[in-house]
């Protein structure tokens, strides 16, 4: 089972696209559980067509050690298994720790079961806060994709997200797999993002397109794929899939000084149309 962990700055795309990524992995028949790590709880609405899954957390507040599978994982497109993890009560407690009581909590109940090719765990966050390093901390995610697109913060995050990775990489089995661009439409973003990875010792995985099919998709509470396979942004999703399944290079990320990602901003002419 390949277990892969989403990360990203806030807003970057990270629920759709694990979900809809997801959804062409089960098209190719695979078997996929998602595992949302987000306290907001919509990394599977897409999967389950709008409905709020009672999250792991919530559920083991109300019904405590009797809690059983069905309570906590739904079934969603093409049997895509669907889990919340859900928050703590808002200021109360550590939302990383809670992802923590999660995972352990489903290992328990039989999740990780062998019939499973991946799981996905889609996190919030920039690892400012130590909590959601938590599934790469605790070795709950081996694999790391970062989406990030041209816009600045985005590479700022995802650089930080590097230095995050480097620090458990060396005492565990976590690597970094990729950086997905989901594109801004920022003017070279493709150069700029493909440089971006190879300093950061990795590679540009794939190069998802901006495309308003993907927000119809989203109101219409479906993955691309679901909504309508024929479409070109499907394809796409499909593609970035297929790089995924086929990565074969994992590595201990080299995150950047702040000047060299600035550097690199420039030399890209990101910085210098003012
Ligand atoms: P958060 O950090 O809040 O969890 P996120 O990184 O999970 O956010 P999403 O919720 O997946 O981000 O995406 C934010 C918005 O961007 C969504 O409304 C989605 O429709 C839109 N979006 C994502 N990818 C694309 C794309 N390739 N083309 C067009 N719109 C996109
Ligand atoms: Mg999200």
């Amino acid at each position: 089972m390949r277990k892969i962990a989403i990360y990203g700055k806030g807003g970057i795309g990270k629920s759709t696209t694990t979900q809809n990524t997801v959804a062409a992995l089960t098209e190719m028949g695979r078997k996929v559980m998602v595992v949302g790590c987000d306290p907001k709880a919509d990394s599977t609405r897409l999967l389950l067509g709008g409905l709020a899954q009672q999250t792991v957390l919530d559920t083991l507040r109300l019904s405590g050690s009797s809690v059983r599978l069905p309570d906590v994982r739904a079934n969603g497109f093409s049997d895509t298994l669907c889990v919340e993890s859900g928050g703590p009560e808002p200021g109360v407690g550590c939302a990383g720790r809670g992802i923590i009581t999660s995972i352990n909590l489903l290992e328990r109940l039989g999740a990780y079961d062998e019939s499973l090719d991946y799981v996905f765990y889609d996190v919030l966050g920039d690892v400012v806060c130590g909590g959601f390093a938590m599934p790469i901390r605790e070795g709950k995610a081996e694999e790391i994709y970062i989406v990030a697109s041209g816009e600045m913060m985005s590479m700022y995050a995802a650089n930080n997200i590097c230095k995050g990775i480097k620090r458990f990489a060396t005492s565990g089995t976590v690597r970094l797999g990729g950086i997905i661009c989901n594109s801004r439409n920022v003017d070279n973003e493709y150069e700029l993002i493909a440089h971006f990875a190879q300093e950061l010792g990795t590679r540009l995985i794939y190069f998802v397109p901006r495309d308003n099919d993907v927000q119809r998709a989203e109101i219409n509470r479906k993955t691309v794929i679901e909504w309508n396979p024929a479409c070109k942004q499907a394809d796409e999703y499909r593609s970035l899939a297929r790089a995924i399944e086929q990565n074969s290079t994992y590595v201990v990320p080299k995150p950047m000084e702040s000047d060299t990602l600035e550097g690199l901003l420039l030399e890209h002419g990101m910085l210098g149309a003012a």
